[in-house]
């Protein structure tokens, strides 16, 4: 089964966001990240279960900023953790999900991501999530 690790939430104003939830959690969060290949400035909170990852858009051009343009701030997508990011996109596409990303790119937070288009998934974009482990 898969864990849930995170939930994207795509907002306009991080700083102030970053103050909203901190407020509705009760604490800070504990990482600002820019990830300049998908244009988003990102920020995360811990939860007892799993993360918040907050996005905004770094440029006019970043998906977030589309999406934000498209349909306003609000939950944007929610991320599983698999051990095998590989073997999992090829087990979706074979269960006749869209893979948005055949080969997996590096995302925030060490780790190796990939989307399945939302029209494959109820309307709902997923992500895919494997962490980076140190090569020795
Ligand atoms: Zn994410």
């Amino acid at each position: 089964m898969h864990k849930i690790e995170h939930i994207g939430i795509a907002v306009k104003d991080l700083e102030a966001s970053n103050l909203l939830f901190h407020k509705l959690l009760g604490s800070p969060h504990y990482k600002i990240e820019d990830v300049p290949s998908e244009g988003v400035k990102t920020s995360f909170f811990k939860t007892n279960t799993h993360k918040i990852e907050l996005l905004q858009a770094l440029n006019k051009d970043s998906p977030i900023a589309k999406f934000l343009a498209k349909k306003g701030e609000g939950l944007h997508h929610i991320a599983f953790e698999v051990n095998d990011i590989i073997q999992e996109i090829n087990r979706l596409k074979k269960e006749g999900f869209t893979v948005l990303n055949e080969t997996p790119k590096k995302g925030a937070d060490n780790k190796l991501i990939a989307f399945l288009h939302p029209k494959s998934t109820n309307g709902v974009l997923i992500e895919l999530c494997q962490e980076i482990k140190d090569i020795k």
